[in-house]
């Protein structure tokens, strides 16, 4: 079955053809580090989680690169002294570096709560000054890059007039452009408000700074990821994604440094994933129209009536397709939770069936058609929520196996339960609620008996023992050994 992918430079669904048989490069942008991710973000992340699994699924050996944005992301303002990272560092008293870390490390937990896979390289603007400034220099070069009062900007006219077509992706039409575009970043400095900054002079008050042949400054946004991807995936790779609102300027002008760079386009599919909105808006941190992750887990929020478990709202999200609009809604996510009870529940009772229990007829045919099916949707542009029908014809049949009114042969009941594992843990990467709610007992329980161990080293045995006692009351009981402490749940 062939994979076909929508691709959003040329609006067409494509046969995928990798630069490499079975191997993909793919490219995502990654999070800018200077606050907690919203669950806006976590759609798109968890949409390409699914894309990747997938493809790994299909047998290809993919290259996940996923960057993190720690540097040069100025806010809507275009105020060079307005860096992201700067300003929140002073409204936090942290250095801008501990507010990359700080972030940084809220990102990794909120993916990992939700089950998304690391990437497999995960570069960072920051490591790769050197690179950004070998791009700009390379720019200025062939003509396509001026410097001006310390910056340096991407010039957008003379790239047209090389007849290299700036809105390609967009399909923006450049006159119009030309018109209407609102000069925000480097008024007096550009020759056009299309110009795009590769390198930004720095004033001397700015932390987050480097030595470049221009004076001391840091680099555009837009340049990071050309310089990132293609350092690791090549100078034209398999597959560059992001949400659908990096589509202009971001992607726009990473093709256009690739292209002046290179002398070709750097990707050849561009994936671009839909919005999350909330209350019929647009997520965003710029309107404060957000939810954070662990507010919807532990239902403490002004929008739902309870918490619902990250295995929950994956779920839920992969229902629609990566490149639909999902609304973020309490009775949504309440029938969701149904839908994805449901198919726990068939699973779960599948796969504690013993093969030597059913009955020797044969039944492959109607098995493998229903495979095709399921193979049929995620080779068509990734469709999770056909795949998650078909998935539910199979749970009808499950229950009626149960109730004794549809029977399975041996050889089909371990294939179907292969089969059926691969695509809701694999595949869609969700995940047993029991099983990851025993997980974080047991993270809690080691955290406690941690914590009891420091009290004793302490010879605060007033706690420990408070400890040991509170806990055995709650009927778990910590027991000594020379291997360190263990615990029984009674
Ligand atoms: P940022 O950290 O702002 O660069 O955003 C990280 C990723 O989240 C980007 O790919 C954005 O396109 C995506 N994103 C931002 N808001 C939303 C939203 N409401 N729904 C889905 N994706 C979003
Ligand atoms: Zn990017």
């Amino acid at each position: 079955m062939q994979l076909k992918i929508y691709n959003s430079l040329t609006g067409e669904k494509e046969i995928f053809k990798p630069i490499l048989e079975g191997n993909v490069g793919m490219y995502v942008c990654g999070p800018t580090v200077y606050s907690n991710v919203h669950m806006g973000n976590v759609r798109t992340f968890m949409s390409f989680d699914f894309i990747y699994r997938t493809l790994m699924h299909l047998g290809y050996k993919v290259r996940y690169v996923r960057n993190i944005t720690d540097a040069g992301h100025l806010t809507d303002d275009g105020d060079v002294n307005n860096d992201r990272f700067v300003k929140q560092s002073r409204l936090e008293k942290l250095e801008p570096m501990e507010i990359v870390q700080k972030y940084t490390v809220d990102f990794h937990n909120v993916l990992k709560t939700f089950n998304n896979l690391p990437p497999n390289i995960e570069p960072t603007a920051t490591g790769h000054i050197i690179e950004q400034l070998e791009l700009t220099k390379n720019l200025v070069e062939k003509g396509l890059a001026y410097e001006s009062n310390g910056s340096v900007y991407f010039d957008v006219l003379e790239y047209n007039k090389r007849g290299l077509n700036y809105g390609e992706l967009s399909k923006r039409n450049i006159d119009e452009l030309f018109a209407n575009t609102r000069d925000l970043d480097g008024q007096h400095e550009k020759k056009n408000p299309q110009d795009f900054a590769l390198w930004k002079k720095a004033s001397p008050e700015h932390i987050m700074k480097w030595p470049s042949p221009w004076g001391e400054g840091f680099p555009g946004w837009h340049l990071e990821c050309t310089a990132m991807s293609t350092k690791y995936l090549g100078e034209t790779f398999d597959i560059h994604g992001g949400g659908m609102d990096l589509k202009f300027p971001h992607h726009e002008c990473e093709i256009a440094q690739g292209k002046a760079c290179y002398g070709h386009a750097p990707v050849n599919y561009w994936m671009h994933a839909n919005m999350l909105t909330l209350n019929g808006q647009k997520m965003s941190k710029s309107t404060g129209n957000t939810i954070l992750p662990m507010e919807l887990i532990s239902g403490e929020n002004n929008f739902f009536e309870k918490g619902f478990h990250p295995s929950v709202v994956r779920f839920f999200f992969l229902q629609a397709h990566y490149r639909s609009v999902v609304d973020l809604s309490n009775d949504a996510l309440i029938a969701s939770e149904k839908g994805f009870n449901r198919l726990m529940e068939a699973v779960k009772w599948l796969n504690g069936q013993s093969a030597n229990s059913q009955q020797p007829t044969a039944n492959s045919e109607w098995l493998n058609s229903w495979k095709q099916k399921c193979y049929g949707a995620l080779t068509d542009d990734f469709n999770s929520p056909i795949l998650i029908s078909h998935l539910f014809e199979m749970v009808s049949f499950i229950f009626k196996l149960k109730d004794g009114k549809e029977s399975i042969s041996k050889e089909d009941l371990e294939d179907l339960k292969a089969t059926l594992n691969a695509f809701v843990y694999d595949v869609l990467g969700l995940q047993n609620v029991e099983e990851s709610n025993s997980e974080k007992l047991d993270g809690t329980l080691q955290v406690l008996i941690e914590l009891r161990n420091q009290a004793r080293k302490a010879k605060i045995y007033e706690l420990s023992d408070q400890i040991r006692d509170k806990l055995l009351a709650e009927g778990i009981e910590l027991k000594d050994g020379r291997e360190g402490t263990t615990y029984v749940i009674n």
